[in-house]
């Protein structure tokens, strides 16, 4: 039986919905190894659609074509990769090497296809190369061979996996005559260790070197002459078969992928630093909100004692209870009106002192969780409340009675006001005398006027205060603070009656601080004022964040858009390349596999490339922060590091889906004539 029978062989191409090109006629040929056979023909005549039906590259033809007994046509897609890795090689005219591929890399290929270890695969690779005088070649790319060299490169390339044919279209086609001939020199050695060789030619002086020449015009074989002389088998060269099974691992596609970005490194790079751009803005967006957080956290930790919530009485709490109100009453619906207002916004509360009634002491007693409700005043004024030290005044603006949510970090010098003692802040320290912590033990008369009556008393400076880095108002006023039963001792010397119009409500357990919180919310009281403060500059940040977001979102989306371009491009450009992995055994897998990749490595790249530009930012942004605030206010966690790193390759990987699926399904036949 001939290793090769072609029986019945037509070939149709579809023209439009109902026309069809005849290109191949009712073909009937036999080949037996060892042949080396000459296609000729003219230009047009069908010997390209012949070879590529022979080599798997079409399937779409009518007839059999048997390979050792096998039907071509009826190969499923496992035993048509097996045919093309191990049964078939191909030599083209325009060498079709891959350019970013070393000489080596490129025989290889097909190896690296099958998964063979790198140690097998080179060995082998460096034995043929020998063999065709390539030894010392095989780090060059082909760019740097002469076109004898590359096609001998090529012919290395079917030769290494030992195929039992060889298809060449045109091997000597782009050679000049000497080259042509040290080529043929090679392929009829080839046929002499006992392969077939079925190549096209134009040239009848190539075609006079060959045992067979099959003449083929229109579509119909014409002519088939069998010059083959009795001459013995020589069997000069000869490759063990090896077992070859598997498929191109990750680590290989990884490779190829590096070895095609390398080889356009100044793109590679204009796009990471564009898909990086997106990535640093999720990190930096990510850094700032817990920047921000951390420093609220922080502050609030250091100034405020975590178990204690405020309450101030608003318009609302004061309806509410039912008190003092002649033109509403209580049951009326409550109206968002000016009190609400107040409650939400610190600088109006601030000014507003409303005296707690018995009521709502009580209902703030029924909040789950609180253990003891301390009252407390405090006032605000605009130049009426003084301290006179040594026949000087000193007007300032916050007054308070000191409370459980004073911790000592508030006291910079000396220490927190015993009875008739009082706390006065750094600067007003600092006017009075050269050190403020001098101004500790000093006598000081403190003026106050509260609704139209006037209080004076003289009180012994015990400590400085501070806000610390504190947020709240009071940082930025001058303030006097004394104990409250100082106050109330004030308030009975000067013969005038003030209630308390500030409650501090002590939490079981710092954890119910928030719901304790919530709850006077919830009830209409305000809040302390960093804590209204806190609250203002939190929804700023979130409004901050959304823009961010937004921002690092359009990003994102322009990046994945561009990665999606440039692989497309990377697929046209590849084209060839892709024909090549098909004829030589890749599977549409492999190929999408080794797109992917490289989408993967872009998203890498870019990911890593964003930490790197965020953290720089970070770091200069912080140092300016810094400088001005004492603080720092970008904090990069390794998670938000990872997750930028992640987003990156997963937006990369979905991006070169579809270009790498695009090259998976490229026809062999167009994308090896495509150049
Ligand atoms: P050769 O290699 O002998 O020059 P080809 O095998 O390339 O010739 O082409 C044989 C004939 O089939 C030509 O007339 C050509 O126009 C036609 N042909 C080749 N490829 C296609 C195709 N994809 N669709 C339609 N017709 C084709
Ligand atoms: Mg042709």
């Amino acid at each position: 039986m001939p290793f090769l029978s072609i029986q019945n062989l037509n070939k149709y191409y579809p023209i439009t919905e109902s026309q069809h090109f005849h290109a191949l006629k009712d073909i009937n040929l036999s080949f037996d190894k060892g042949e080396l056979v000459s296609i000729i023909g003219e230009s047009g005549s069908g010997k390209s659609t012949l070879m590529n039906v022979l080599g798997g590259l079409d399937l779409t033809f009518d007839g059999d074509i048997l390979v050792d007994g096998e039907n071509l046509g009826q190969f499923s897609e496992k035993e048509l990769v097996r045919f093309h890795k191990e049964k078939i090689g191909f030599i083209f005219q325009s060498f079709n090497l891959v350019s970013h591929l070393s000489v080596l890399d490129n025989v290889t290929l097909a190896m690296t296809l099958s998964n063979v270890d790198k140690q097998t695969r080179n060995d082998r690779a460096m034995e043929v190369l020998e063999h065709l005088g390539l030894k010392d070649h095989y780090k060059k790319k082909p760019s740097q061979l002469s076109g004898g060299q590359k096609q001998r490169v090529a012919i290395a390339r079917a030769l290494v996996n030992d195929p039992d044919i060889i298809i060449a279209d045109e091997p000597t086609g782009a050679l000049d005559s000497q080259t042509s001939d040290q080529v043929l020199d090679i392929i009829q050695d080839i046929a002499k260790t006992g392969k077939l060789v079925i190549m096209v030619t134009h040239s009848d002086r190539v075609a006079s070197r060959s045992s067979r020449i099959v003449t083929i015009d229109d579509g119909a074989i014409i002519k088939d002459e069998d010059r083959r002389t009795k001459e013995e088998d020589t069997d000069t060269f000869k490759l063990t078969k090896q077992e070859r099974n598997k498929n191109l691992s990750l680590v290989a596609a990884i490779r190829m992928a590096l070895l095609n970005m390398k080889e356009k490194m100044g793109r590679n790079i204009l796009i990471a630093l564009g898909g990086s751009i997106g990535i640093m803005s999720v990190i930096l967006m990510l850094a700032l909100g817990r920047g921000v957080n951390d420093y609220l956290t922080d502050t609030m930790n250091e100034n405020v004692n975590p178990l204690i919530s405020e309450a101030r009485m608003t318009e609302e709490t004061q309806r509410d209870s039912g008190a003092e109100s002649e033109t509403e009453t209580a049951d009326e619906p409550t109206e968002r009106g000016p009190g609400q207002f107040a409650a939400n916004n610190p600088a109006v509360q601030l000014s507003q002192t409303i005296p707690f009634e018995q009521d709502n002491i009580e209902e703030l007693r029924d909040i789950p969780h609180v253990e003891e409700i301390e009252l407390a005043y405090t006032s605000f004024s605009v130049g009426s409340d003084t301290v006179v030290y040594e026949e000087d005044t000193h007007p300032f603006m916050n007054f308070g009675t000191i409370s459980a949510s004073m911790t000592q970090s508030n006291i910079l010098h000396g220490a927190f006001p015993e009875s008739n003692e009082v706390l006065i802040t750094e600067e007003m320290a600092e006017n009075m005398m050269d050190e403020a912590s001098d101004m500790i033990g000093e006598e000081v008369e403190v003026k106050l006027r509260v609704d139209g009556d006037a209080l004076s008393g003289f009180y012994t400076v015990s400590g400085i205060y501070t806000a610390g880095n504190a947020i709240g108002p009071a940082s930025a006023f001058d303030s006097v603070f004394m104990t409250m039963d100082t106050f109330i001792e004030m308030t009975e010397e000067n013969d005038v009656t003030i209630e308390p119009n500030l409650a501090y409500l002590h939490a079981e357990d710092p954890s119910h601080s928030q719901s304790i919180k919530e709850e006077l919310s919830a009830l209409g009281y305000g809040g302390s004022s960093t804590d209204t403060l806190a609250a203002t500059f939190t929804q700023l940040l979130d409004i901050f964040t959304y823009i961010l977001s937004g921002v690092a979102a359009i990003s994102l989306f322009v990046s994945a858009i561009m990665i999606l371009t440039v692989l497309y491009i990377s697929v046209v450009e590849r084209t060839q390349e892709i024909g090549v992995i098909k004829a030589i055994g890749g599977r549409n897998k492999d190929i999408r596999r080794i797109f992917v990749s490289e989408s993967f490595l872009i998203g890498l790249f870019s990911g890593l490339l964003g930490i790197g530009i965020a953290s720089l930012l970070a770091f200069i942004g912080n140092i300016a922060v810094n400088n001005l605030f004492g603080t720092t206010i970008l904090h990069i966690t390794p998670l938000y590091a990872l997750f930028g790193v992640l987003a990156s390759v997963i937006i990369s990987m979905i991006a070169g889906v579809f270009p790498a699926n695009k090259a998976a399904r490229l026809d062999p036949i167009e994308a090896l004539r495509h150049d």
